[in-house]
């Protein structure tokens, strides 16, 4: 039988704010697999929930973490060195944009809001993946989350999308820096999947029905199917000659260049 051991293994995910989450997703096939984990949360608002669901866990780590903050971060790697010695995985599945730039058209997106968009939602990724490596002395990997209208124009999503593009044009550059040392960095684009980060988004039903509707298997991905990407990626064993990668799992959704009306096809 071919089986995932990640006994031994350790890793930090972030973004985790309910069990609805895409990293919670991702962190159950890891702890399943025997790894031990670390999460952290933004505030002290989501601490109970985290401290509930990771309870049956084998000795989780629940440090507090702003991407927006150096310190926090810094903090953060300080106290996961501290306990763990060393990194192999990190799971960065965290965003955030201001509500008004999924309410207004992209053209009026404010210098601030792009700012604010840009450095949690990719910044982010720069900053903690730099702290991370320096954790990961045996080597490691790190899995993000992005989105199709990193690429194409997805309606609402405006100011996200562009994050998005820059968040997968950093994956590229950090798994170039850290590929000498063993570190692999790659992306997950998935399709839409109801989250409280998705609801966010206006119209979002209808977005998650379409794609539902017009991918190629004519249905919605589940948390299950990031979770298995995700293990898919982390764990050498399976995805160890991939990096630098934006793998989607959409049910084929962005391979497809136009589509015919309903009842044509
Ligand atoms: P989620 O459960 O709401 O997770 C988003 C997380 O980001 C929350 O834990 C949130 O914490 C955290 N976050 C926001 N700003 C932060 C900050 N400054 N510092 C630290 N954490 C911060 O939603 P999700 O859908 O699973 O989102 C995870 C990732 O998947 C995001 O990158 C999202 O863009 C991506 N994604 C989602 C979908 C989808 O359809 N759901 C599809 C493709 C990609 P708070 O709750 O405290 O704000």
């Amino acid at each position: 039988m071919y089986t995932i051991d990640l006994s031994g293994k350790t890793g930090l995910v972030m973004g985790v704010a309910n069990q609805r989450s895409l990293a919670w997703a991702i962190a159950q096939p890891l702890a399943d697999a025997g790894a031990r984990l670390a999460f952290s949360y933004q505030s002290d608002r989501l601490r109970p929930t985290l401290e509930k669901l990771t309870e049956d866990l084998n000795a989780p780590l629940l440090v507090e973490c702003d991407v927006g903050s150096d310190e926090q971060i810094d903090a953060m790697f300080e106290r996961v060195g501290r306990e763990f010695g060393k990194l192999d995985y990190l799971v960065h599945a965290l965003a955030y944009s201001p509500a008004a730039t999924f309410e207004h058209p992209f053209v009026e997106t404010t210098r601030e809001d792009w700012r604010t968009a840009m450095d949690v939602s990719a910044y982010s990724l720069v900053a903690t993946t730099n702290r991370a490596a320096r954790l990961m002395t045996e080597g490691g990997s790190v899995v993000t989350l992005s989105y199709l209208a990193a690429e194409r124009v997805v309606p609402h999503y405006n100011m996200m999308g562009v994050a998005k593009a820059a968040l997968e044009a950093s994956v590229r550059y950090l798994a170039y820096d850290l590929g000498p040392k063993g570190i692999r960095v790659n992306a997950i684009s998935a399709g839409p999947v109801r989250t409280i980060a998705a609801r966010s988004i206006a119209g979002f039903g209808d977005l998650y029905s379409q794609a539902g509707e017009m991918s190629m298997l004519r249905r919605n991905i589940d948390h299950e199917e990031v979770g298995g990407l995700g293990l898919s990626l982390l764990a050498d064993r399976l995805g160890g000659g991939i990096t630098g990668e934006t793998v989607y799992v959409d049910a084929g959704f962005h391979a497809i260049g136009l589509f015919l009306p309903q009842g044509k096809e």
